[in-house]
């Protein structure tokens, strides 16, 4: 992996934390004239959500944009044909190095582990990535109150969201894990701050030594200090 060069890309915040895609070398001009953002995907047959990197011209405006992914085929490899989309190999899906790409029929489903061992994930480059980004910004760990969703279609389309599903499906709190909810609340939740979930006690140990800086108990009242009577 000598002398590899990636590109780290910015999301912004989905699904309750600061997302990133990777980007070969040969793409990192895009940020130029390109912007990013996180867009969440809700599986239509109940397969809970992905988080997929949207990009657009920013002279053009957000309407024109399309998938990371898509865009990247086109760029590198020409159009895709209809009834074919555009995948994942290694189902992490905001790891848009061409490699990582491949063309398949539209109706292939894929399968993934549904948590893949920890082993496999910590020697993925995306997961290496991440977590040698050396000064995170700060609102990677700040719990955002207003977690930013939006549903599409596998068109694109946005989808009505009903009232009860207006939540989400989380990703694993710890930055480099992709672990996404199947099932709304599915992750256990920090019991101190009650704000960021995570996947299993790996990635929430992993991520204590950073999150404990942002965590803060919930309290619906912030207790006035007792006053020491002198008295006493
Ligand atoms: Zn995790
Ligand atoms: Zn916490």
């Amino acid at each position: 992996m000598s002398g590899q060069k990636l590109g780290i890309v910015n999301l912004g915040k989905a699904a309750g934390k600061v997302k990133f895609a990777l980007l070969d070398e040969r793409d990192i001009d895009l940020i130029n004239q390109y912007a990013f953002e996180a867009r969440v995907k809700v599986d239509p047959d109940g397969n809970g959500a992905h988080i997929y990197a949207y990009t657009y011209k920013i002279l053009k405006g957000r309407e024109a944009g399309q998938f990371l992914h898509d865009f990247l085929w086109e760029r590198h490899r020409g159009g895709v044909a209809s009834g074919w989309k555009v995948v994942h190999r290694n189902g992490i899906t905001v790891d848009n190095r061409l490699e990582n790409l491949m063309l398949v029929p539209m109706d292939t489903q894929l399968v993934y582990d549904d948590l893949p061992s920890t082993k496999n994930r910590e020697q993925s480059l995306y997961w290496m990535a991440v977590q040698q980004l050396q000064v995170a910004p700060l609102e990677c760990h700040y719990p955002s109150s207003h977690v930013y969703t939006k549903q599409f279609s596998p068109n694109g389309e946005n989808i009505h969201i009903e009232h009860d599903e207006v939540c989400v499906y989380y990703e694993c709190h710890y930055p480099p894990c992709t672990n996404m909810e199947k099932r709304v609340r599915e992750f256990s939740i920090c019991g101190r701050c009650q704000e960021v979930r995570y996947c299993g006690t790996f990635c929430q140990q992993r991520d204590w030594p950073t999150h404990k800086k942002f965590c803060q108990e919930r309290q619906l009242f912030i207790p006035l200090e007792e006053e020491e009577s002198p008295d006493r």
